[in-house]
């Protein structure tokens, strides 16, 4: 069985003793202030008041103007939608999101969602015929999605996915990025520098260029939300998979950074870390219940997740009911002792 192999040393390494504390989180994941934390500091009043103490600080005067202005919700209106006839009250209409890795899978069910919610969707994946399987198959559920291809790892197709955008909205308020690959299953000092920049480049990079290009068009909006999509393999490593797991971690610190530099701009930017989740890309352990049951012992999961589980969460982080929440990476993994 192709798949041994990975179950076998997941069991082992479950045995080694992890660097993990006394309620099994990842010392490195819960060591540090949080973007909470740090605002219940800075909101305190008083003459030697720790909001007096950030002031001083040069790089939190940004960050504490921009808390200022996080929680004021601005609906920015495009021609299109309104006359579109999208329905006002829903609490994501006259809002634009693109999504990145949006045809198949998680991505799909994120981009149905938000259009549901009432955003104008902008559907991207590398495959012509998917994004228009994609596009018709929304449509006719009667919700307003344009598309185009982008592989998110070239950078002529991120501009094309921006120039789309721009031409069919006139400006973006969400960007979530979905498309992420992991074409080899191995050891982690065993990978090429290619599989390296291939892994690396397209789930870690890309979503920072691609927000790069994307974030004047969100500035002029007043602001914005941006989420990526990491994985539970960010916090429990899975064996053979040693890329793609620090690829997943790395998206965790990309959140935290991108969070803190964006604040000032009133933009948002979250992370979501799905669990065993049921597309084609987690098919490899689908396809053998004894896997799947090995992979909800060693994940301690009750269930395996669904696309939809994913979805409601991202449609929140872009919604003005997350107006206070940024930095966050947020696990979407059913109850799980180990995360
Ligand atoms: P999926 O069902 O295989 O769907 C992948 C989607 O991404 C497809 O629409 C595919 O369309 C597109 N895509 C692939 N490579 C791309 C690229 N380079 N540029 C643009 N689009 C690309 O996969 P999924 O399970 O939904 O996974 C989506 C994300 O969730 C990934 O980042 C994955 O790491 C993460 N995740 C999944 C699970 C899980 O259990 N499924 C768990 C944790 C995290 P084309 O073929 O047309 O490009």
């Amino acid at each position: 069985m192709v798949f041994r192999p990975v179950l076998m040393s997941l069991k082992s390494f479950w045995n080694e003793p992890s660097n993990t504390n006394e309620s099994g989180k990842k010392d490195a994941f819960t060591s540090g202030p949080k973007p909470g934390e740090l605002l219940t500091e800075v909101t305190l009043p008083g003459p030697s008041s720790p909001k007096r103490r950030a002031n001083r600080i040069p790089m939190f005067r940004p960050l504490i103007q921009s808390w200022k202005r996080l929680p004021t919700p601005v609906v920015a209106h495009s021609m299109r939608s309104t006359s579109n006839g999208a329905n006002c009250s829903l609490k994501l209409a006259n809002k634009v999101a693109v999504v990145t890795g949006s045809t198949n899978g998680i991505g799909f069910s994120i981009a149905r969602r938000l259009a549901q919610d009432g955003a104008h969707v902008v559907i991207s994946s590398r495959k012509q015929q998917n994004v228009d399987r994609a596009v018709a198959m929304l449509q006719k559920e009667g919700l307003w999605v344009s598309g185009t291809v982008c592989h998110v790892g070239k950078a002529e197709d991120r501009e094309r996915l921006v120039a789309t955008a721009l031409e069919h909205c006139g400006g973006v308020d969400f960007l979530v990025c979905v498309a992420g690959v992991n074409p080899l299953v191995g050891g982690t000092l065993k990978s090429s520098e290619q599989i390296w920049d291939k892994i690396l480049g397209v789930n870690v990079k890309a979503p920072a260029l691609l927000l790069s290009r994307l974030l004047p068009h969100m500035e002029n909006r007043g602001q914005g939300s941006v989420v990526l999509v990491s994985s539970v393999a960010a916090y429990i490593p899975l064996p053979r998979l040693g890329v793609y797991n620090v690829s997943k971690t790395a998206l965790l610190g990309l959140t935290k950074t991108l969070a803190v530099e964006l604040a000032p701009k009133s933009i948002r930017v979250n992370c979501i870390v799905p669990g065993y989740i049921h597309t084609d890309f987690s098919q490899v352990f689908t396809e053998d219940s004894a896997v799947e049951e090995h992979l909800k012992y060693f994940y301690g999961m009750q269930r395996v997740g669904q696309p939809e589980d994913c979805a409601g969460l991202v449609s929140f982080l872009c919604s003005p009911e997350a107006s206070y929440i940024t930095g966050e990476n947020i696990a979407v993994a059913g109850w799980s002792p180990h995360l």
